[in-house]
């Protein structure tokens, strides 16, 4: 059994902040470690802030904390949500619809079978798996007002796989009204900048390799955007020499074998960079490509396979420095 502190992104601050005041914030909420660099007027009190907003949405969308009304919802079937969790409700049944299912946020009652949650892992009988995701259909949540009913007997809700970059997106949002105008937020990995670096330069953030820990596939260079990884690597036990990662394939309620190793997804909004990274790491590699061709969303893609091979698509390619060889894609390669 082994659990991995999810870093899936390590952070370059080549910083020009010392011509203004900087101040960075780190602590514990959402089960991971959270680091928040503010540059301007006054940035303790901005990070304080954003500290004191992340808490609130930790308390709003945690499927564990009984104050929580999505434990509530849970528990129970039905319950009212904070308007944020109403919110990234929405956002997470809009990212099932678009990617087929491959985004589900209504799978907890299977990921507690694996023992992911509470870290208590087991591999199910096929049985136990099948009784509970026959009790997986989003498409019965219904939303009143702010009360939510889930309308499905056993069915529970998991923002686990979009709760980070919803939260990145609202901290933007928090430091903007604090007046800042740069800064860099990173949620256990997932990566939001504000701006530039106080210089004007661009914020540089690493990719992770998966296949060694404290090096990196690439570095990019990044202004006003997200980037956020999954990967198999993050959180997964071995049982019988097999591993079983925390990323389900919602079709099947296993762990998706997807022949990848792990999916970075960098574009403007954060809650759609997190659900994408979950959904086209199970995707898999071509199904993955096709779906950012085609998709008409705004954001871009770095896949890195099970043997090796590291594909960006072309947006990536103006801002990644890498010393891997790495295939370009192409919108026109999909025409
Ligand atoms: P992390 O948040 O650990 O960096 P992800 O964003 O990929 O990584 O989220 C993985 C978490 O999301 C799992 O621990 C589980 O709670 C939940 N999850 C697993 N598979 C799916 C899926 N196919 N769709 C939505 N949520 C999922
Ligand atoms: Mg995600």
């Amino acid at each position: 059994m082994k659990r991995i502190i999810p870093l899936l992104l390590l952070v370059i601050i080549l910083c020009g902040c010392s011509v203004t005041s900087t101040y960075s914030g780190s602590f514990f909420a959402m089960d991971t470690y959270m680091t928040i660099t503010v540059c301007g007027n006054n940035p303790e009190k901005a990070v304080k802030k954003a500290e004191a907003r992340v808490k609130k949405l930790d308390e709003a969308f945690s499927a564990h904390n009984k104050k929580s009304g999505v434990y509530k919802l849970n528990k129970n079937g039905s319950a009212e949500l904070e308007p944020d969790a109403v919110e990234l409700l929405s956002l997470a049944l809009n990212n099932y619809r678009i990617t087929d299912g491959a985004f589900n946020p209504a799978m907890l009652s299977v990921t507690e079978l694996w023992g992911f949650p509470d870290k208590n892992y087991k591999v199910p009988s096929e049985n136990e798996i099948k009784s509970a995701h026959k009790n997986v259909k989003p498409e019965k949540i219904t939303v009143k007002n702010n009360t939510v009913k889930l309308n499905n007997k056993g069915m529970k809700i998991d923002f686990g796989a979009i709760a980070k970059g919803y939260t990145s997106d609202k901290l933007i949002d928090t430091l903007k009204k604090e007046g800042i105008k740069s800064a860099l937020v990173n949620l256990g990995g997932n990566v939001a900048v504000l701006g530039g670096k106080p210089d004007g330069s661009d914020w540089a953030v690493a990719v992770e390799n998966p296949d060694k820990k404290g090096s990196y596939l690439a570095t990019l260079k990044i202004r006003d955007k997200s980037v956020i990884t999954s990967g198999g690597y993050e959180r997964y036990f071995k049982k019988n020499g097999k591993v079983y990662h925390h990323i389900l394939n919602p079709k099947t309620g296993h762990p998706a074998e997807s022949s990848l190793k792990s999916v970075t997804i960098v574009g403007k909004n954060g809650t759609y960079c997190d659900a994408l990274s979950t959904a086209l790491f199970v995707m898999g590699k071509e199904k993955a490509l096709r779906f950012w061709a085609e998709n008409g969303l705004d954001f871009d893609v770095i896949l890195y396979t099970e043997n090796g091979g590291l594909f960006v698509t072309e947006g990536v390619s103006d801002i990644i420095n890498s010393d891997f060889d790495y295939k370009v894609v192409k919108r026109s390669d999909y025409e």
